[in-house]
């Protein structure tokens, strides 16, 4: 019988190692130690120790992987495409069958609850499954021409794609781009996070075993700068799937460019939900309360403005304050309802934020330290934070702060309310509570965002395509436009 994640956290916690943690690359089908033999050490969060360790890869491990990738291309992208279907079918069955160990390590390494994690493990599968469907489904159309001419459209894959991988969804974001990259017959390389890299490695094995070809999947370890910027630049890559900040997503796209390598690109956001006058207030402040506090806010899309109309917004902060207040911090293997933060490094860039929003004189109306997990008196957290009443200027406002940390604007009617949420450099996603459905409507069509949800801040799924306008950067994820990514169009016209 398979192990609860539970089981496996009490070995955890009783040893302090945890067994079958891959190590190496996986490169053509196999764990293979890295060129130089260095080693990264990868921390639990919750307890601010690290626990196991892996290759630091280079250039040379990237060489080694893309040499991979060309050999498992000319497999793949001419395996039919429903063999390729079954076989990614025959993949997510092996997660939600394996995800209690997916769902035990991605908690470990990224510090998040185990919930969150279980939830990602599912997403994971489900992306899987959902571009399975799509491998055969990749039609092209017939253009008329008029006699003597015939032409049509194919759609290719595009070839070897590159997928830099972030820290705080390392299971879903490897399974959104590369599973449609795999439906569409590319060949992949991924280099998930330094301080996350466990949960890839161990599903390009499980892919592997569910029937992807050697060399179709690998994954290289390490540094950004070592492992990830000789991936992005290689001449070899067709596309570039990046995730993460906006100044490495510009390097990133600097890297790329003499190549004329193909990109998408998910930087993140500072998106509002916009809570007016008429809401259903207690729906209003759970979704305020979780578009934030999720994954302890490192969230690309997380809702880190709260745009509300003056006449609810003393009821609606002393609601939401007193259920941040409540929240249950705690390590992710625990029952707490948040956890930790996913680096020391990126804990003090958090508390920077903070302390110098203070120094401003923001008001700090719950929350605004670092702290430690009650129970043991280690790790990585950072108190539940709203700042109340932030002028529209305000860094506060401005900056993607990537944590626990919710910035509260006030506004006076609709009109101000569309202003407000525009008036950042992002445009990822945006909530809207209101019971009124032409408000709704208005908001929705007047906010510069890639997704907009009403009265359900997370509402939507891998059906749903995901991405962002401005700095938020471009390319659809998720749903069937993901896989247009991964396909080029070619048209064949002949005259007989
Ligand atoms: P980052 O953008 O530097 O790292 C993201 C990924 O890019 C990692 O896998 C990293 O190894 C890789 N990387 C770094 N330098 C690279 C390079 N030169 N070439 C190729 N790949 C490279 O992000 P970070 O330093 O881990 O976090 C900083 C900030 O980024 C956070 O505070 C947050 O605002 C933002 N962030 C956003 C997301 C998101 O989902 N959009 C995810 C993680 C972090």
């Amino acid at each position: 019988m398979t192990r609860t994640a539970e089981d496996l956290a009490k070995a955890y916690f009783a040893t302090g190692a945890v067994e079958e943690l891959p190590s190496g690359h996986f490169i053509h089908g196999a764990f293979v130690p890295g060129s130089t033999g260095d080693m990264l050490e990868s921390d639990d969060p919750g307890l601010a120790r690290a626990f196991a360790s892996f290759s630091a890869g280079n250039a040379d491990d990237i060489a080694q992987a893309v040499e991979s990738a060309e050999k498992g291309l000319a497999v793949w992208r001419d395996t039919p495409p429903a063999k390729r279907c079954q076989i990614l079918n025959r993949a997510a069955a092996l997660i939600r069958e394996r995800g209690e160990y997916l769902a035990f390590v991605e908690t470990l390494d990224s510090g998040k609850t185990l919930v969150e994690a279980r939830g990602d493990v599912q997403s994971c599968a489900r992306f899987f499954e959902y571009y399975a469907g799509a491998a055969d489904k990749l039609e092209g159309s017939s253009i008329p021409l008029g006699p003597g001419l015939t032409s049509w459209t194919e759609r290719e894959p595009v070839g070897i794609t590159a997928h830099i991988i972030p820290w705080n969804y390392p299971t879903s974001t490897f399974a959104r781009g590369i599973a449609p990259a795999l439906a569409a017959g590319c060949a992949v390389v991924a280099k998930p996070a330094e301080t996350t890299p466990f949960t890839a490695l161990i599903l390009a094995q499980w892919l592997h075993e569910a029937g992807v070809p050697a060399g179709v999947l690998n994954v290289v370890t390490g540094l950004g700068q070592d492992a990830g910027a000789p991936l992005v630049r290689h001449p070899s890559i067709a596309h570039v799937t990046f995730t993460g900040s906006v100044t490495t997503g510009v390097g990133v796209m600097q890297a790329a460019a003499p190549n004329v390598t193909r990109l998408t690109l998910e930087l993140g956001g500072k998106s509002p939900l916009v809570a007016l006058a008429d809401c259903d207030l207690d729906r209003a402040v759970d979704g305020a309360l979780w578009a934030i506090f999720s994954n302890a806010g490192q969230i690309c899309s997380a809702g880190s403005r709260l745009v509300v109309e003056r006449s609810i917004h003393d009821e609606l902060l002393e609601k939401l304050i007193a259920k941040a207040r409540a929240l249950k911090l705690g390590h992710g293997l625990t029952t707490a309802d948040v956890g930790a933060i996913n680096s020391g490094l990126h804990l003090g860039r958090i508390a920077g934020h903070v302390d110098a929003a203070r120094a401003r004189g923001c008001r700090i109306v719950t929350g605004g330290q670092a702290t430690l997990d009650p129970e043991t008196g280690a790790g990585w957290f950072f108190e539940p934070t709203i700042i109340d009443d932030v002028a529209a200027t305000d860094p506060a406002i401005q900056e993607e702060i990537f944590g626990p940390v919710l910035a509260v604007q006030v506004v006076d009617n609709e009109e101000e309310a569309i202003a407000i949420a525009n008036a950042t450099e992002y445009g990822l996603v945006a909530g809207i509570y209101t019971r009124d459905v032409g408000k709704a409507l208005r908001l929705a069509r007047s906010i510069d965002a890639g997704q907009v949800t009403v009265n359900d801040y997370w509402a939507g799924g891998i059906e749903v395509p995901f991405g962002g306008n401005r700095k938020s950067g471009f390319g659809r994820e998720k749903g069937l436009e993901g896989i247009d990514a991964y396909t080029r169009t070619k048209a064949i016209t002949i005259r007989h």
